[in-house]
């Protein structure tokens, strides 16, 4: 439970410690992050198990998550020593035209509570390896992978101040962690309503900002597709992580020549899975976050009841503040909130359309734009649609979710402040550019 004064100490050390950590060599920063994955990697199942036991993800899936993490450093502990800056040619011969890349200074970190290890290491680890300073501000809920993730960062060497972990409610902390002087950036990872929150309270500062926000993500099925293949995928993205991934499967539009046999293969598929505690092996779909992330859902259920929606499943999970079935239910009306707003929650509605050009129309019809999803085996109707679809992520046959960690990634409209994250676009955002002149006389 940091306090403001907490905060404020830290922007503080932060402030001293990013002008000794600039001073570092490229490679020494590099090694640090090498280090941070080698001893990460050493305590694998710890960290899984503290994953999983913050916002309870099933086990596997935890697992899946902190190898990321450690693919995530050693991507950066590499991308470290590749080429920086550009050189370009003069007007005047007698001078060297190029521009240098620098840290931006002090890096405000605010990460959400459903990839406790994947997202805080995405900016972590690039705002470091740069040379910045961090403090960071995890969500409360996954407050124990944070200490162990820093602990991590600890014992590989990074010199003491330039990562700064706060916790405790971001609501109270707001005010310390965004009006801080010392602050050069907002990396933040939420909520659509935190995010411009967040946004609003540094509009007359001159902040770099980076927001990565909500969605409502669409998969389009067509009556060329491969079925069988569609409907685990589909399923996937819809019903893993227990539909708590930004990039979640929230809308299944079906062409109607095949919208019977796809419906039977979804709902068998979201019938069979297991459900139950995430700490066996074999659990797919474990608890959501916390009682009142089952409570918000459990509204667009009786909202969804309250409009006549068909439910077409039959799931069963265990009795428990936290539980709820894997769901697919259609009779949904376009306008409903059911398929504008983000659930969060193993919900998939489904819907019957004539044809493509319908499906993107209605794909297309949200403020969100994070990644969508086509099913097709026609690649004239897969070049259109990546043309077509409102998405910062597109996928062709593919399910919504799942990010690679060396290209970059980010929504559209209402998903995104449009900075992107990972790859080449993390050491864009992390760094500013110098324009440098160098005459001989
Ligand atoms: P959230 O409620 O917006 O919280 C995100 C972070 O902001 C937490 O650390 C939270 O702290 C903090 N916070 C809350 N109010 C704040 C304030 N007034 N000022 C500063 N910080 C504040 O989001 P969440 O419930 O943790 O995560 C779920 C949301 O994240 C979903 O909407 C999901 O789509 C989105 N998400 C997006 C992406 C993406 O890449 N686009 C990825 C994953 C998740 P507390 O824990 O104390 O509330
Ligand atoms: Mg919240």
């Amino acid at each position: 439970m940091s306090t403001e004064e907490m905060v404020a100490d830290a922007y503080k050390y932060a402030k001293t410690a990013q002008e000794n950590w600039a001073a570092f060599t490229a490679q020494q920063r590099s090694e640090v992050l090498r280090k941070a994955s080698d001893i990460l990697e050493e305590h694998l199942e710890t960290a899984t198990r503290q994953l999983t036991a913050d916002m309870g993800k099933a086990i596997r899936d935890a697992r899946g998550e902190v190898l990321r993490s450690i693919a995530i450093l050693r991507y950066y502990s590499g991308d470290a020593l590749q080429p920086s800056g550009d050189v370009y040619p003069s007007a005047d011969n007698s001078t060297f035209l190029l521009t240098v890349e620098e840290p931006l200074g002090v890096i405000c970190a605010i990460t959400p509570w459903n990839f406790p290890f994947a997202i805080p290491t995405w900016k972590i680890a690039p705002a470091l390896v740069y040379g910045n300073s961090v403090v960071w501000k995890p969500a409360e809920a996954a407050s124990g992978s944070a200490v162990l993730l820093a602990e991590v960062f600890e014992a590989a060497g990074l010199p003491s101040g330039v990562l700064n972990l706060i916790t405790g409610s971001g609501s109270r902390l707001s005010k310390a962690l965004t009006g801080n002087e010392a602050l050069a950036a907002i990396t933040f990872t939420g909520s659509g309503g935190v995010g411009n929150r967040i946004r609003q309270s540094v509009a007359d500062r001159n902040i770099k900002i980076q927001l990565e926000l909500g969605g409502k993500n669409p998969a389009i099925v067509l009556a060329d597709a491969d079925l069988e293949d569609a409907s685990l995928q589909v399923l996937r993205g819809a019903m893993y992580s227990t539909g708590q991934r930004c990039t979640a499967t929230s809308r299944v539009y079906v062409e109607r020549a095949v919208s019977e046999e796809f419906t039977k293969k979804i709902t068998d598929k979201v019938n069979a899975l297991i459900v139950g505690d995430p700490l066996i092996e074999t659990t797919e779909v474990g608890p959501l976050g916390s009682p009142e992330q089952l409570k918000s859902v459990n509204q667009f259920l009786a909202l969804a009841k309250s409009e006549g929606a068909t439910i077409l499943t039959n799931s069963s999970a265990p009795d428990s503040d936290c539980f709820f079935p894997p769901m697919v239910i259609t009779d949904v009306s376009t306008g409903s909130r059911l398929v504008t707003e983000e659930i969060f929650g193993p919900i998939l509605v489904l819907q019957v359309v004539e044809n493509f050009q319908e499906a993107v129309t209605n794909a297309n019809n949200t403020e969100f734009g994070l990644s969508s999803s086509l099913f097709t085996r026609d690649l004239t109707t897969a070049m259109k649609f990546i043309k077509l679809t409102q998405s910062g992520v597109v996928h062709v046959n593919r399910e919504t979710a799942g990010v690679e960690p060396h290209v970059p990634f980010g929504g559209l409209k209402g998903s995104s402040s449009l900075n992107r994250e990972q790859g080449t676009a993390a050491r864009e955002f992390f760094t500013t550019t110098k324009t440098v002149y160098i005459r001989s006389t």
